[in-house]
């Protein structure tokens, strides 16, 4: 066993509950830097896991790493994602509890990659079910293909996750893997039309261009080149030099036939339809009328669609109205047209993920049934998200971290109450920040944004951004977490425009551009309401589990190793609320252990606990200190535990230890 019991590692202390100086932010960032310098990307925040992307390759992944890790307890072994990842596991075992490990984080902070170490330690160690032995692989599986439609380059991650996901692992009685459920949430579609520059459109579009075989490229009527599709030109970055599209296409195709997946031919029909959706071009008419100049890619998509094309084309140029009970048909301008393209493409691509999720689910589903079979869940979130232009898809991931920040700080504050209740030691009041009113200006029925949003997609007209931002005004003017240019001071004001509110969020200021959310609100009026009834879904999910939490921060923007930007760790470790988890678990005492643990560790200290105590342990623990001197303010014991307040008093006797 590694003798780090508890405290120090090589450098910094291997547990921030350990800082003496636990509400200094510089004193934190010191200990994560100093730990980042030696490849211990890995540290507790009691049983929360803080982890730092590291950039490179790390040895500590092996198959003998997972062993070391196995049926230890957290406290004996340096921080790892295997020591959480087991402790969950056990405690799912022998409470009978479902689990759930939530990871959070900004994009390239690390959250995907540590969803795929827990699955991975699983699988691994796990013992199997010999009817599904081959479970644990689908759930691997389920990962490369999940990211071919589901992620992108971006300027921040080369593989960035453009949806959320909560997967469920379901275990049997014996503790095997036997079946799993991907849940998905608001996959990022403008990027199905369009990408910033320096990023890309979803890999799978890439992937089958470059991995396809010849064949496959004619049937479908596709050329090689990127750059000949304008819904993969935008980004201005057909290849990415970290990976090859054209292999990951083969990972792709391999662990779809290991899901079991038999509807190759319709997915990447579908996928090609987009790519000749994109290229199809208008024209516009001499009195304001919209037609198609490309006949070739109409039929193309609408071959691939299954879908006729004349239909398709009177999609595209023309709506229908109903107006006294009559039907009417009017024809779309060129800008109409062109985002009919586009809203069509989109819809198809989001369609298709959410189907293909399905079909994963499909080959996941428990197909023994088993007594007494428990979950573990993950939850691989996109953290919160500040762009130079926000709009509705920020604000909805905004409000999921607001929901989240909200659980963690709940949940964390009920299981420092019930610690204290179960070992019979007095609650001491914490001060914490509460972001519920942030929460609630958002998701409040008849006063909430999303239910004045509502409202407001009923009123016709075309004035909605105006009429939306002075209706927010009305009912939330004084609102302490809201502001708008008129709302707003002096001071203030002058970098605020007339089309914006900000949202005082729990890790920042943010400003959303009505003209930008405008564009969606109506659009995804009832994308909002859908979103915020999975998110109250996956929130009552959550709080009927044990939660555990990894909390991924990303060194530099520059997504290379040994590089430690201060400045963007502190703005992390501010939004992650880690001073306020810290503050929370610190509140009363810094430290504490089992009976025998304690004991068992530091009874050499004492001729009467060395080199046996045989009475009963509490007796043993008390002799211990009061030998070493504790004084009364500096501990307590509980039923089953020793608290320790203050981290001086640990090291002294870890001194003391170690001199022997
Ligand atoms: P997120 O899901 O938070 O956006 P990812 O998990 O995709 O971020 O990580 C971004 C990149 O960082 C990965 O592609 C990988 O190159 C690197 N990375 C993340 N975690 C680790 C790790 N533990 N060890 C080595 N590299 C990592
Ligand atoms: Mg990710």
């Amino acid at each position: 066993m590694e003798s780090a019991l508890t405290a120090r590692d090589r450098v910094g202390v291997q547990d921030f509950v350990l800082l003496e100086n636990y509400n200094s932010e510089a004193t934190f960032i010191e200990n994560l830097r100093r730990r980042f310098g030696e490849n211990l990307i890995y540290t507790y925040i009691g049983s929360v896991l803080v982890s730092v992307n590291p950039y490179k390759d790390l040895e500590i992944y092996s198959k003998t790493q997972m062993e070391r890790y196995r049926g230890v307890s957290f406290y004996e072994i340096s921080p790892h994602i295997y020591a959480l990842s087991d402790n969950t596991y056990r405690a799912m075992r022998t409470e009978r509890k479902d689990q759930c490990i939530l990871i959070s984080g900004e994009s390239g902070a690390g959250k995907t990659e540590a969803s795929k170490k827990i699955l991975l330690y699983y699988a691994v160690t796990c013992p199997t079910n010999d009817h599904m032995a081959t479970l644990g692989e689908c759930l691997l599986q389920s990962n490369p293909v999940l990211e071919a439609f589901g992620n992108a380059k971006t300027l921040k991650n080369d593989n960035s996750s453009r949806f959320g996901k909560y997967m469920d692992v379901q275990f049997d009685f014996r503790g095997a893997p036997v079946g799993g459920h991907i849940q998905n949430f608001l996959l990022e579609k403008t990027r199905v039309v369009h990408q910033n520059q320096g990023e890309r459109n979803f890999h799978v579009f890439y992937q089958l261009l470059d991995g396809g075989d010849d064949d496959l490229l004619k049937a479908l009527d596709l050329q090689r080149n990127p750059q000949n599709y304008n819904y993969l030109v935008k980004g201005n970055c057909p290849r990415l030099s970290s990976v090859s599209d054209k292999n990951n296409w083969k990972v792709v195709m391999k662990a779809l036939s290991v899901i079991g997946f038999t509807e190759e031919e319709r997915v990447l029909n579908i996928i090609a339809s987009v790519l000749h959706l994109g290229n199809t071009q208008f024209g516009e008419g001499e009195e304001g009328e919209t037609y198609i100049t490309s006949e070739t890619q109409l039929n193309l998509t609408a071959k691939l669609l299954g879908v006729d094309g004349s239909a398709l084309r009177e999609a595209l140029t023309h709506k229908k109205l109903t107006a006294k009970g009559e039907e009417m048909i009017s024809p779309l301008n060129f800008e109409q047209a062109v985002s009919a393209r586009d809203a069509l493409a989109k819809s198809v691509y989001g369609r298709t993920f959410t189907w293909l999720v399905q079909k994963i689910n499909q080959s996941l589903t428990v197909k023994v049934h088993s007594k007494g079979s428990s979950v573990i869940g993950l939850l691989d979130i996109y953290g919160f998200e500040v762009l130079q232009h926000n709009s509705f898809e920020q604000f909805c991931i905004n409000y999921c971290n607001e929901k989240l920040q909200q659980l963690f700080i709940e949940l964390t504050l009920r299981s420092e109450q019930e610690e204290y209740e179960t070992e019979g030691i007095a609650w001491e009041t914490v001060q914490y920040f509460d972001n519920k009113i942030i929460c609630d200006l958002i998701e409040e029925k008849h006063k909430g944004i999303i239910s004045i949003l509502n409202e407001e997609c009923l009123r016709p007209g075309e004035t909605c951004d105006v009429s939306f931002l002075e209706k927010l005004e009305d009912t939330l003017g004084g609102h302490p977490h809201f502001v708008t240019h008129k709302l707003a001071n002096g001071k203030t004001r002058r970098i605020m425009s007339r089309e914006e509110f900000r949202l005082l969020h729990y890790a920042g200021e943010v400003n959303y551009n009505m003209t930008f959310m405008n564009a969606f609100i109506c659009l995804k009026r009832i994308a909002a309401t859908q979103f915020k009834n999975s998110l109250m879904k996956l929130k009552e999910i959550l709080m009927s589990k044990e939660p555990s939490y990894v909390r991924c921060i990303k060194p530099n923007d520059a997504k290379q190793p040994e590089r430690f930007d201060e400045v963007l760790v502190r703005h992390q470790v501010k939004y992650l609320g880690l001073m306020e988890n810290l503050r929370v678990r610190r509140a009363g005492f810094a430290y504490r252990r089992r009976f025998e643990a304690f004991l068992q560790r530091y009874k050499p200290l004492c001729p009467e606990t060395w080199p046996n105590w045989h009475g009963r342990l509490a007796d043993g623990v008390s002799t211990l200190v009061n030998h070493l001197g504790y004084k009364e303010e500096e501990y307590k014991l509980g039923r089953s535990k020793i608290f320790i307040r203050f981290p001086k008093t640990l090291f002294a006797t870890e001194d003391a230890l170690e001199a022997k």
